[in-house]
């Protein structure tokens, strides 16, 4: 491609360049105070059983509104906090705060909370998490930690032994992304996954390919038989939700049935304020 641009187009992609570790740089140097100024809040996603009508769990997605540069998608500042090392005391953070907002919530609904690679590998994770869960009452089993499959293969010793210590704990961890990166089949039996979250490109294809259908259809069956739960991430159309009745995906998440929402929005919805109404909105 550099090879076919011609002059004028280099001009314009340098400037860009520079922009961007320019931002990067300054949003490495904001991110260092942010903790103490209360610039990070959660936010949370329910997902649904396949009637979309009961909440089993929520996703604990976290938000950066930063004093200088306003709101931060996470896919932006989480590697940024990954390369400065801030994500260890970030992410400790978002466990300890979704602990104690959900400890409010009915005892039926789980919370999943999204672990870094690097909070995954480092020797404070199970005191990180013992910490959260004393301290805010919650109870272990109500605790799902996801970690994406690209950084299982980094360190497969390592990161087993990570794993099999959050489940002595009795926290469960899921699977997330599954099927992006160097996806494996012998992850599913290697790792000590209860749940299995798919990617969402898959449902994302599902109207225009009939194998996409397929895969997860296989996917999902495989799972069952190894004992995992799956959940299919990313459900936009109801074409998309009835594809997953019929293969028995055990639950959903997606902007069909809500949007990741504040804390008190979904203390309203588990107090039973019209699920159904809310998830039309
Ligand atoms: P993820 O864990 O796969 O989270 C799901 C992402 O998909 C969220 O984006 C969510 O808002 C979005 N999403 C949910 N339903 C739909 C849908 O129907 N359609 C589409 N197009 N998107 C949907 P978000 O909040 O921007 O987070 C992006 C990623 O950032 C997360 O992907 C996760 O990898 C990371 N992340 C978020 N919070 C944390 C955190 O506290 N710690 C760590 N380490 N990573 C986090
Ligand atoms: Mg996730
Ligand atoms: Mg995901
Ligand atoms: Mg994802």
């Amino acid at each position: 491609r550099a090879k076919d641009s011609g002059r004028g187009q280099m001009r314009f992609y340098e400037p860009l360049m520079d922009e961007k570790i320019e931002r990067t740089r300054d949003l490495g140097a904001e991110m260092q105070g942010a903790l103490e100024r209360g610039e990070f809040h959660l936010v949370f996603q329910p997902i649904f059983d396949l009637t979309g009508e009961q909440v089993l769990s929520c996703e604990t997605l976290l938000r950066w509104t930063n004093r200088r540069y306003g709101a931060i998608s996470p896919a932006e500042f989480i590697p940024i906090a990954e390369d400065n090392g801030l994500i260890v005391a970030i992410g400790s953070w978002v466990i300890r705060e979704a602990c104690r907002i959900a400890s409010g919530w009915p005892t039926d609904v789980t919370i999943a909370v999204n672990l870094s690679p690097i909070q995954l590998r480092s020797a404070n994770l199970p005191t990180t998490i013992m910490g959260a869960l004393a301290a805010s009452g919650f109870a272990a089993d109500r605790l799902e930690l996801e970690v994406t499959e690209s950084v299982l293969l980094e360190d497969i010793e390592a990161s087993l032994a990570a794993l099999n210590a959050i489940n002595r704990l009795k926290v469960r961890t899921t699977l997330d992304d599954f099927g992006t990166g160097y996806s494996s089949l012998s992850y599913l039996t290697k790792f000590p996954f209860q749940t299995l979250k798919i990617d969402r490109s898959f449902i994302a294809d599902f109207e225009q390919s009939p194998a996409s259908v397929a895969i997860v259809q296989t996917v999902i069956e495989l799972a069952a038989k190894l004992g995992m739960r799956t959940v299919a991430e990313g459900v936009e159309t109801q074409a998309q939700l009835d594809q997953l009745r019929r293969i028995r995906c055990d639950a959903v998440q997606g902007f069909l049935l809500a949007h990741p929402m504040p804390a008190n929005m979904v203390s309203t919805m588990l107090a039973g304020a019209g699920v159904k109404a809310m998830r039309r909105s």
